[in-house]
């Protein structure tokens, strides 16, 4: 007597799924397998564990790119997540998408802008909406940085008005409350020098300290720091080398700096059809920082590792790190990481360690 081989009913059974999967788009326009997965996969996003942070001080790079195309890079955007306290860094386009997979709290205690630059505040008015939107919020987000945050957030606040009254006539004002639209300034002054800080927020263990940079032409310019249960790191915003970040960023764990490559954007200059980008190619090394000046100031400041950031130009390929590096690894010996989007560091109070994976 013949033995039916173990996978053949297996085989069946799936063959019969597809047929009465086929057969249900068919006769109904939708397909059930297709949405028991997409259902499964929602739910387990909307999982308390699937949000929750580790123990520590969290960083999740929500954008490392630039304002010229990536398809790998939405715009410059980091979440700083410490306990109960969420901080955003910048507000660079697109970030607000990746904000969502992230799953970082949909309502930051404040974003914190860096500089005016339209690459820095492009999602600001996106950002607003959420944090309204996704939380019944009674309360505008508020939007911390230096002077000029004030017209900043108006312009925005004007942009979205009109959306915002679509949003409460369609949602009704229980869901959208009128007065929880749109964000709200809170402008903070630097001292004149040039490595002038201010502490910003110290609550909760967690203290936020703004500090001067130096974006050239660009002023205001500041970076953040983030200390929390004897761990840190500090975040450069735009800027090239400058001592302010050195002192600043005095011993933290991880500085996270932005980055541009002076070879690679040299090719853009000397071979872009449009004589604007390469204008603008030419112009724009002298007031960012390259792989070496971050590993300079890292070392300078003695951090514990460089996680570079607001990657120009576009570098997709990891084969193109080591060139786009250049000598920065003999200024930092350390550790040195070229940030990507969903990267997530987190720093356990108590060690030296850092725990890097993905958060999206
Ligand atoms: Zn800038
Ligand atoms: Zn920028």
């Amino acid at each position: 007597m013949k033995t039916a081989k173990p996978l053949k009913p297996l085989a069946v059974i799936i063959v019969a799924s597809i047929v009465i999967a086929a057969g249900f788009t068919a006769a109904f326009g939708w397909n059930p397998a297709v949405m028991a997965i997409m259902t499964a996969e929602f739910r387990k996003n909307q999982e308390p564990a699937a949000r929750a942070f580790p123990e520590g001080l969290n960083v999740v790079l929500i954008g490392t790119g630039s304002p010229m195309g990536d398809i790998t890079r939405e715009g410059a955007c980091i979440a700083v997540v410490a306990g109960e306290r969420t901080f955003i860094v910048d507000a660079g386009e697109g970030a607000n998408r990746n904000i969502q997979l992230s799953k970082i709290p949909s309502k930051p205690d404040a974003l914190l802008l860096t500089h005016f630059h339209s690459d820095h505040i492009a999602s600001l008015g996106d950002i607003a909406l959420g944090h309204w939107g996704r939380n019944a919020s009674t309360e505008p987000l508020l939007v911390i940085g230096p002077p000029g945050v004030d017209r900043v957030v108006k312009g925005f606040n004007e942009a979205y008005a009109l959306d915002d009254n679509y949003r409460v006539e369609h949602h009704s004002a229980e869901w959208m409350p009128p007065a929880g639209a749109g964000s709200v300034a809170r402008t903070v002054e630097l001292g004149p020098e040039g490595d002038a800080a201010a502490v910003i927020f110290d609550e909760d263990g967690l203290k936020v300290t703004m500090f001067r940079v130096d974006h050239g032409v660009v002023k205001p310019a500041v970076g953040y720091r983030f200390d929390y249960q004897g761990r840190s790191v500090a975040i450069s915003g735009d800027t090239m080398y400058t001592e302010s970040i050195v002192k600043n960023a005095a011993g933290v764990d991880i500085l996270f700096c932005e980055a541009l490559s002076v070879p690679f954007v040299s090719v853009i200059e000397r071979y872009a059809s449009n004589p604007s980008t390469a204008k603008v190619a030419h112009d724009i090394p002298d007031y960012h920082s390259s792989p070496v000046d971050a590993a300079k100031m890292a070392r300078g400041a003695d951090a514990g590792m460089l996680a570079l950031y607001h990657i120009i130009p576009p570098t997709a390929s990891p084969l193109m790190f080591p060139s786009f590096l250049g000598d920065a690894g003999k200024y930092f010996p350390r550790q040195i990481t070229i940030g990507a989007d969903g990267m997530m560091f987190n720093l356990k109070p108590g060690s030296k360690t850092v725990r890097q994976s993905r958060r999206f």
